[in-house]
């Protein structure tokens, strides 16, 4: 069985105060320990220390970026060496917000090369994809999903993947209030696996961890875990909220 995760994507928001007291709430919560459910707090890099003390130990942390290679003469970027470094597992790769801005837009390619380097260097990675509004009004969703993880698979060792977690987070959902449907999600999720067996492996794609994200929140988190494909949730806004802790409780819907 695929261990369910749910990732909270704190984005370029908080203060140290604004963390000290979401931590406290999110404290509150019970213990996921020995629990079939894992949780990772994308934290930005500035605050990933002092979020790491105060937030909840069996908890995790990510960051949000880094560079696709070694550190260097690279002003401004962060490597997955100093990631590792500083005592964090994770790192959220190829999220829309890093593809699509105006200022950033990230390759496939780009992000692929980004996700095996973290991988080499010791790294859990949480690697978004997902399309736009013109791209599933247009009937490319898969296309577009697919095309995005296949420039993940090109770079990839069949061991690698499991230390890979896709994200699927349709671009039209991310932040709108406008949630993919339980049978929207379940269905990409199904064929994305369905692509995997046929481009990795099948038991790659039975281990794989397919997560939704987009406008997640408490109301409608349970619906969706109960679909078989959706394995956790990759969340933004509702993160930032002590009711994020009732959207990790969604792993009791499995
Ligand atoms: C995200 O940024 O990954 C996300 C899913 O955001 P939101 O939950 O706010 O839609």
């Amino acid at each position: 069985a695929r261990k369910f995760i749910v990732g909270g994507n704190w984005k370029c928001n908080g203060t140290r105060s604004m963390i000290t007291d979401l931590c406290k709430e999110l404290g509150k919560g019970e213990s996921i320990a020995g629990k079939n459910v894992e949780v990772v707090i994308g934290t930005p890099y500035l605050y990933a220390d002092y979020t790491r003390k105060n937030l909840r130990p069996d908890w995790s942390i990510a960051l949000q970026n880094s560079w696709v290679g070694k550190g260097g003469a690279f002003t401004g970027e962060i490597s997955a060496e100093m990631i590792k470094d500083i005592g964090v597992g994770w790192v959220i790769l190829g999220h829309s917000e890093r593809r699509n801005l105006p200022q950033l837009k990230e390759s496939d390619e780009t992000v692929a090369i980004k996700t095996k380097y973290a991988i080499n260097n010791g790294l859990q990675v949480m690697f978004c994809c997902g399309e736009l509004l013109e791209e599933r009004e247009a009937g490319k969703t898969m296309e577009v999903n697919e095309r995005q993880c296949a420039a993940l698979a090109a770079k990839l060792d069949v061991a690698d993947w499991a230390k890979v977690v896709i994200a699927y987070e349709p671009v039209w959902a991310i932040g709108t209030g406008k949630v993919a449907s339980p049978e929207q999600a379940q269905e990409v999720h199904e064929k994305l696996r369905a692509w995997l067996a046929k481009a990795v492996n099948p038991r790659v794609a039975a281990q794989t961890r397919i997560i939704y994200g987009g406008s997640v929140t408490d109301k409608n988190c349970m619906e969706l875990a109960q679909k078989p494909d959706i394995d956790g949730f990759l969340v933004g806004g509702a993160s930032l909220k002590p009711d994020f802790l009732k959207i990790v409780d969604a792993y009791k819907a499995k």
